[in-house]
């Protein structure tokens, strides 16, 4: 999917034009419409590309190239200039620090999920994300990018307390970094904080937050299907007692679903409470979603959907950590 192969691959530096003369690929994906396709060599050329040609970050391009595509057989009609981040080093690497996961934004799922220091719920969410090609390409850059209400990474991210790093061109040359909780830069469907000279290089996760997990996916079928709703849970146990728990739940709400004042409840409950707070935890939920009809589902099959994740979640997984019998 990546279309920077062969002829259609130019370096940054060798740009010097848009429209159909020097410098704008000629075939294939980068090709499209005489759109520049600028392939930068480091992540400063990136973000200079980035502010000074309002260029659009492609990295698996799993979301982009459906968004733009034409009728069958035609390259899709791109309306700026493409920069193409996904062979950047520095944005797929991997690595530990202290007690957290730095996951560079252009890892592809695969590498994410075969990480060993990445938490259980993620590799779980991965397991079920599109199928195995598309997994080799897409990264959580572009699942984060695209901000769809259904985007199963994202969600998943939500539980996990991530937070993700923006870059932009710094003033010595040095790229600017700030860092935003995942909940603070998915403003709606399809909208981020996200600056027009930003790029996200990577998402972070705090490490040691899986005593359990919980995911399940609802789609159409086992594979390629977005989803109808996606639900993720995560958290640490005392003993037999909860510690922190997170969960998060997606495609019913214009933005991923998660409460801390209901997850509180639940601070310090063993299986016993657990069940005592069922009810009043369902509800709760339940008044916070506001699924919608689409191409996928009725809101009606998403609220009852939701309804029996929870009560699997809070009678079944749950006690099942909490007796130490899961
Ligand atoms: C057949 C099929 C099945 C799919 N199944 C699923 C599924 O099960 N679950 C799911 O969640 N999604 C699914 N998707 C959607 C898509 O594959 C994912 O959202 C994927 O993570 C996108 O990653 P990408 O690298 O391909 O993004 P791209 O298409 O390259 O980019 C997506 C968006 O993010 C922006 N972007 C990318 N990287 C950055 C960056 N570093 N900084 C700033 N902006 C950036 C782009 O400009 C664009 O707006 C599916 C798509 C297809 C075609």
């Amino acid at each position: 999917m990546s279309g920077a192969t062969g002829s259609t691959d130019e370096h940054a530096g060798a740009l010097e034009a848009d429209g159909a003369g020097a410098g704008t690929a000629g075939g294939g994906l980068g090709g499209a419409a005489g759109v520049a396709w600028l392939h930068p060599r480091d992540l400063t050329e990136a973000l200079a590309l980035r502010a000074d040609r309002g260029a659009v970050p492609l990295a698996g391009a799993t979301d982009l190239c459906v968004r733009y595509r034409g009728i069958a057989g035609t390259l899709p009609a791109f309306s700026s200039p493409i920069l193409f981040i996904g062979s950047l080093q520095e944005l797929r690497e991997i690595t530990v620090h202290e007690h957290e996961l730095r996951i560079g934004a252009a890892a592809v799922y695969t590498d994410v999920a075969a990480h060993p220091a990445t938490p259980s719920v993620l590799k779980r969410t991965i397991a079920e994300l599109a199928a195995p090609q598309l997994r080799n390409v897409g990264t959580l850059g572009g699942n984060i990018g695209n901000a769809s209400p259904a985007a199963d990474a994202v969600c998943t991210l939500y539980a996990l307390n991530a937070e993700v790093e923006l870059a932009s061109r710094g003033a010595h040359g040095a790229p600017a970094r700030r860092r935003i909780p995942i909940e603070e830069l998915i403003t709606g469907p399809g909208a981020t904080a996200i600056g027009p000279a930003e790029l996200i290089t990577a998402v972070c996760v705090p490490l040691g937050c899986d005593d359990f997990a919980f995911y399940r996916k609802v789609g159409t079928r086992r594979a390629n299907a977005l989803s109808k709703l996606a639900f993720a849970a995560c958290g640490t146990l005392a003993g037999r007692s909860i510690d922190r728990v997170a969960l998060a739940i997606g495609a019913v709400g214009p933005t991923v679903i998660r409460s801390r004042a209901l997850e509180e409840r639940l601070q310090g409950a063993d299986w016993q409470q657990v069940r005592r707070l069922r009810n009043e935890l369902v509800n709760g939920y339940l008044e916070l979603i506001s699924p919608i009809d689409d191409q996928r589902s009725t809101s009606a099959y998403r609220r009852r959907v939701t309804e029996n994740l929870l009560a699997e979640f809070f009678d079944r997984c749950l006690p099942g950590y909490l007796h130490g019998s899961h």
